[in-house]
């Protein structure tokens, strides 16, 4: 491959990395993973819309969706350059993430021109919140068992049944809801996809506080909550087609090294302020060496993502890079983080924003939350499967 930008990409680049220069405040840098799934007041959730609603007057919001839908009809190599952009100037995600990840592009492939009309402009402006109520208590990596019900009642279908796990649903407006409209059928054939006002009647939303202490994601229980016919997108009982389109999406979204360089580089900052025996950490050659040995990896996984953007370009599909770079990219995570931890010794016991904490305790902060993106968009052992089954041609288990 060519690992030469062309001049409209570059171009784009300097765009981009002059905007967030101007509109990214500094104290916001860096807030990026904690922003990800953290909520702890709503002035704090006030600023993640805010700097959404910021990147969208820019221009900046679902930049390759269509021109026609709002978007900027930008190239898969603008797509890449774009998140290079974002890790690099350690820019928040985007507060209405679901709905310009996932739904947004799922609705302009499957949905009717009165729901793209109806819902696209304000899943880009977050006027509305979408989360995704796919996993339930005993329906995870085989989501395609689960039990919420959907019966047919004239113009509506009536939903009955619980979901869990569920982001953001505290502070959704709407959420794709997958059901089952016909439980005779097998699994994957008995499935309808809809979108669902969060606030009807109905419908409880109960946080759960994880490990981190943040209230990211939330049981969502469903009673006899009526949902037009109008929502139901794709066929009736053909929803699994749809929900896949979506996981595409889903496993597609996040870039090369997934912002884990920019952690790396702060991770060697770390070290060059830390003390230690009347040196700092990075006079140790034992952290110098771990800390290139993280950024070899963060620079492999930058060439899988082109190697995977080279195979697009090629007119091929996404290939099984998306699997190996999701697994590689939240173990890196994993291990980084994990690392910060035995740097700052007895520090690294300082909650966030714990007073004396160094860094403000973002460190164990992230260290944390670092297991949840080993478990969501397909377990790691499920990322493992896939490779074993398509890269490697290992028997099925
Ligand atoms: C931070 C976070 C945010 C999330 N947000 C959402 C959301 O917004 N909406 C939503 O619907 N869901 C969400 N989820 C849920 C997520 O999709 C599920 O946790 C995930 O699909 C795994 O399902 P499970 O938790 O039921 O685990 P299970 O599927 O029960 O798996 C348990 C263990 O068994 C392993 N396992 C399961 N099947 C296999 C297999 N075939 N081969 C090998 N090992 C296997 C798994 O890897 C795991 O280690 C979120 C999860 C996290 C952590």
């Amino acid at each position: 491959m060519d690992f030469k930008f062309s001049a409209e990409d570059e171009a784009f680049r300097a765009e981009l990395r002059s905007w967030l220069d101007a509109n990214l405040p500094r104290r916001e840098r860096g807030e990026h993973a904690e922003w990800a799934f953290s909520e702890e007041s709503a002035s704090h959730w006030e600023r993640r819309v805010a700097w959404h609603k910021k990147m969208h007057g820019g221009g900046w919001v679902g930049i390759s969706w269509p021109k026609e839908y709002g978007g900027r009809g930008a190239t898969l190599t603008q797509q890449l350059v774009y998140g290079e952009e974002m890790s690099r100037a350690h820019a928040p995600a985007l507060v209405n993430q679901l709905g310009t990840m996932l739904v947004g592009p799922t609705l302009i492939q499957w949905g009717t021109e009165e729901q793209k009309k109806r819902y696209v402009p304000k899943i880009l402006s977050a006027d509305e919140i979408w989360c995704q109520g796919y996993s339930e208590p005993n329906s995870g990596s085989d989501v395609a068992s689960l039990q919420t019900r959907a019966v047919e009642d004239g113009d509506y279908f009536v939903v009955n049944g619980q979901k869990v796990w569920t982001s953001d649903a505290h502070h959704a407006d709407m959420c794709i809801l997958l059901v089952r409209t016909d439980p005779d059928a097998p699994k994957h054939k008995g499935i309808s996809y809809l979108l669902v006002d969060m606030h009807s009647p109905g419908i409880t939303v109960r946080p759960l506080v994880q490990i981190t202490g943040a209230r990211g994601f939330n049981e969502v229980f469903f009673e006899d909550v009526r949902v037009p016919k109008k929502n139901l997108v794709g066929e009736k009982n053909q929803g699994w087609q749809v929900a896949i389109t979506t996981l595409m999406f889903e496993r597609s979204g996040g870039g090369g090294d997934r912002g884990v360089a920019g952690q790396i580089r702060e991770l060697a900052a770390l070290a060059r302020r830390l003390p230690r025996g009347g040196a700092t950490a990075w006079d140790d050659s034992a952290v110098r060496q771990k800390i290139a040995e993280f950024q070899c990896e963060a620079v492999a996984l930058r060439y899988t993502g082109y190697r995977q953007l080279t195979r697009r370009l090629k007119g091929l599909p996404p290939g099984p890079e998306g699997s190996m770079m999701k697994l590689c990219a939240t173990e890196l995570n994993l291990r980084v983080q994990t690392f910060a931890m035995e740097l700052l010794g007895p520090y690294s016991q300082f909650e966030y924003r714990a007073p004396f904490a160094l860094d403000k305790g973002r460190w164990s902060y992230r260290m944390l939350g670092a297991r949840g993106p080993t478990i969501y968009a397909g377990t790691n052992q499920i990322q493992h499967n896939i490779i074993g089954e398509r890269v490697l041609g290992l028997p099925k288990g």
